[in-house]
Parts: C-alpha cells; sequence; structure tokens
C-alpha cells in the first residue's frame, strides 16, 4: 500500500513538472506543422484540420474549393435563434515564406519555447486564427444560447494570389454576409515588462495603387549620346520623388491613436505626439520629421511613395526609347488616385516624364472606415479594457491592406485586432525570422475575443 501512495505521489509530480500546453497554444503547434506558405498555400489541409475539431461541436462546415487544387476556404457556422444578423471571425489560413537558415527552429515545427509558440505565421495570422477558433469552441462547448450565428471563416491567398476574399465575396457573399466581422489589424502593445500600453483596433486598412512613371527620349545607337535619355530622364524624376515626402494627413482615427500614444509614452515622445496633433504648422513639421524616423508612424500619417520595379532597355549598345518605373503608393482613405497623378507630375515636372495609374480609377474610394457605434466595436473596447486593466483602447489606420476589403466596400463593418499583447521586438519578427507568440498572450488573447463573443452574440 505504502509503495502505491508514493507512486501516486511520483506521477502527480511528474504532471505538475509539465502542465498540458494551453489549448490555443497547442492548437496554434498543430496549425503551424501545416507550411501553408503561399504560393501555393495548401489551405485546404488547414480546412481538414478544423473540420475535424470544429464538426463534433455542432458547427455547420462549409468547405469552399477553389479553381486551384489544394486551396479551399473553410466556414465553420454555430447557429444562433436568428433574431439578429451574424458576426463573423476572419483569419487567413496563408503565410509567408520563410528564410529558413536564419530561424534558430524549424519554421514549421511549431516549437515551444520558454513560454513561447515559435513558427511562421505564430502572429501573422495562425496565432490569430487559434485564438478565433478557440473561442467559438468555448462558445460551443459551455453551450451558450446565441441569438445571432457565429460564422468563423479561414481564408485562403491573403497573402499572394487570386483566390482571396474579394474572389469569395463575388462567389459566395450569402454564406460571408453579416452584421460586423472581426479580423487581423490592430496591435495590443506591451512594454518589454510585459505591461500592456494599449490595444489597437483597426477600422480602416491603407489602399494600395501602382502609378506608372515612364521617360521619353530619342532611341539611337549608344555610341552617341543624345540629351535626351530616357533613362538619365527617369532617375532623374525617380529622384525627386526620393526627395519628397507627402503631406501629413491625420484621419480622425489616427488623431486619436496619436492621442493615445501622448497619453501612454514619456517625455519626450508624448510632446512630439502632442506637436503633432497641434495646429501650429511649423511644430507639426518638426513632431513629423522626429517621428518619421519610425517607418511604421511616417507610413499612417501619409501617402507612402515607393518604387517597386524598373524597365529599361534592351541591348548593351542600343539607347531606349522609353524607360519605366512602377511606383507602389499606399494611400489613406479618402485619396482620390486621380489626385496622386497630378501630385507625381507636379514633383516630377518634365515634360519627357509621363505619369498614370496601372489601372484607370473611375471614382473616389467606396470604402469608408468602419464606424464605431456599433455592438461588436464597443464589446471588444470593453473586453479589451477589461482583460488588459489600465491599457489605453484606440481605432487605428491599418498601414497596409487586409482581406477586410470584401466587406468594408459592401458596408460591412469590420474590426481588425491581432488578439495577443507582442512587444516591439516581436512586432519586428512579423514576415521575418523567428516569429513567435506568448502562450499567455494567446491565453489572454483568446480570454478577450471569447468574453467579446458572449456579449455581442449571447442570448440577452
Ligand atoms: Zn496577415
Amino acid at each position: 500500500m505504502r509503495s502505491t501512495i508514493l507512486a501516486v505521489v511520483a506521477v502527480a509530480t511528474t504532471v505538475q513538472a509539465q502542465p498540458a500546453l494551453h489549448p490555443t497554444a497547442q492548437l496554434l503547434t498543430e496549425i503551424i506543422r501545416i507550411d501553408t506558405s503561399n504560393p501555393p498555400g495548401h489551405e485546404g489541409q488547414i480546412a481538414a484540420l478544423l473540420e475535424k475539431k470544429l464538426e463534433p461541436l455542432g458547427f455547420e462546415i462549409t468547405i469552399v474549393p477553389t479553381p486551384e487544387a489544394g486551396k479551399a476556404h473553410f466556414f465553420a457556422r454555430l447557429k444562433g435563434d436568428g433574431s439578429r444578423r451574424p458576426v463573423l471571425l476572419a483569419a487567413h489560413a496563408d503565410v509567408v515564406g520563410v528564410e529558413r537558415e536564419k530561424w534558430s527552429v524549424d519554421p514549421f515545427a511549431g516549437t515551444v519555447r520558454d513560454g513561447d509558440v515559435y513558427g511562421r505565421g505564430a502572429i501573422d495570422f495562425k496565432g490569430g486564427m487559434a485564438v478565433f477558433a478557440r473561442a467559438v469552441m468555448m462558445l460551443a462547448e459551455n453551450k451558450v444560447p446565441l441569438s445571432r450565428d457565429v460564422i468563423f471563416l479561414v481564408e485562403a491567398d491573403e497573402e499572394a494570389a487570386q483566390y482571396n476574399t474579394s474572389w469569395l465575396a463575388r462567389t459566395h457573399w450569402a454564406q460571408m454576409d453579416c452584421e460586423f466581422a472581426l479580423n487581423e489589424g490592430g496591435w495590443i502593445i506591451k512594454d518589454p515588462g510585459g505591461k500592456v500600453q494599449y490595444v489597437s483596433i483597426s477600422t480602416a486598412d491603407k489602399s494600395s495603387i501602382a502609378v506608372i512613371v515612364t521617360a521619353r527620349g530619342t532611341s539611337t545607337h549608344s555610341s552617341m549620346p543624345r540629351p535626351d535619355n530616357a533613362i538619365f530622364a527617369l532617375s532623374k524624376a525617380l529622384a525627386r520623388l526620393a526627395d519628397y515626402d507627402p503631406k501629413v494627413q491625420l484621419i480622425p482615427s489616427t488623431r486619436e491613436f496619436f492621442a493615445t500614444l501622448a497619453r501612454t509614452s514619456a517625455p519626450p515622445l508624448a510632446d512630439q505626439f502632442n506637436a503633432l496633433l497641434s495646429s501650429d504648422a511649423a511644430a507639426v513639421a518638426r513632431a513629423d520629421k522626429a517621428l518619421s524616423v519610425d517607418p511604421l508612424l511616417h507610413a499612417i500619417m501619409r501617402n507612402t511613395i515607393a518604387p517597386v520595379l524598373m524597365n529599361a532597355g534592351f541591348r548593351s549598345n542600343v539607347i531606349p526609347g522609353s524607360a519605366e518605373a512602377t511606383v507602389n503608393v499606399r494611400t489613406i482613405p479618402g485619396t482620390d488616385p486621380n489626385e496622386i497623378v497630378r501630385e507625381f507630375e507636379r514633383v516630377i515636372a518634365d515634360p519627357a516624364v509621363s505619369v498614370r495609374l496601372s489601372t484607370p480609377f473611375a471614382g473616389p474610394s467606396t470604402v469608408a472606415p468602419s464606424s464605431q457605434d456599433t455592438d461588436l466595436y464597443r464589446a471588444l473596447v470593453q473586453q479589451a479594457k477589461a482583460t488588459f486593466p489600465g491599457a489605453e483602447v484606440t481605432p487605428y489606420l491599418f498601414q497596409a491592406g487586409t482581406d477586410a476589403g470584401a466587406w468594408r466596400s459592401r458596408g460591412v463593418p469590420v474590426y481588425g485586432i491581432y488578439p495577443y499583447p507582442i512587444t516591439a521586438d516581436e512586432l519586428t519578427r512579423m514576415h521575418g525570422n523567428d516569429e513567435k507568440v506568448g502562450i499567455e498572450s494567446l491565453r489572454l488573447g483568446t480570454e478577450m475575443i471569447y468574453k467579446t463573443l458572449v456579449d455581442v452574440a449571447g442570448r440577452k
């Protein structure tokens, strides 16, 4: 008997020494092990894994194949009583590729080390997928009575290629129609000590346009150069754009974001944020210069200009008649792309150089920022404050594009968040090397999203 008791104690001690992984972290390791680098994506494998986990809990599963083999979208719908319109959570299944030799762990092994889950997509956005999946699974496990359907969508082709949510919206809108939705976007930023400073919820994304800059000159023998060389003219035009920075334009959500940073930062940073928000043009310019050292802050306060492709010449002894550059411009909501063309023409000021949009633009942007006056936005703000006491919550203009456009362009509000506290260091690993997310962050994020869903979809 005595020895038996000792054995039981020993077993109990062993179990305590190696506690089970938090369910969200456990699910994330499984998802990371499916390599969905896009291309080709293989998103259908994630759909198969999630179907096995969600169908037994009572979710209605629909897998939408795309014309590309192995690439699919996954819907899991938990039925409510239909008295209110659905809420949707969207996560993309694909990830960007890796520079494998620069990682300290296998990026597709789901390694757990020192309280973190490592792997491609840990932050963008398999971590979010795991949080959203666990939050909706908890609704089913806890048998929460629902007044509306809760739809969990795992998408293909967000990082690349054509069968993305825009394609899905054209072909399967009825499945994804909802009152409002959550996806990736804003941040829960914590300091190195682990305290959450602020939570930003994106209510709008920047748009992306391609501007073609073309210089023309005389095509002739390279032994007799003339002053109208197209490659020189294009180089000068790009040099003028390099020295030019579009003016600061703060939309309401960006103003709120900077006001939040002003409250949560120490001087002198706090003073610079306040100066940026002031009406003193010289103070704004000084603050812009100081704060724009950070490429993210630089990007959210203006339209940005980045040459990405050049095309000129075809033989080493021929001066080409034209030279062309593609310039990627990321615009803040409300920007008229035709106005960008005129701005480029003014800056370049060379009759030998022409500027046009790669695809003609019909009219002003129809994708308005999502309203903060909805039950979902209010619930998310409330639960963010409850989960991270003392943290400020602010709307945010996301500096890049996401898959939210499929809904926002149809008038459905979308709120973006990477639902786990991360540090600035962890943020730089996104699309980089040794991407990781904390297990405690995943736990807190799951709690926040679950409670948000109970708030917004639970029967009162
Ligand atoms: Zn992403």
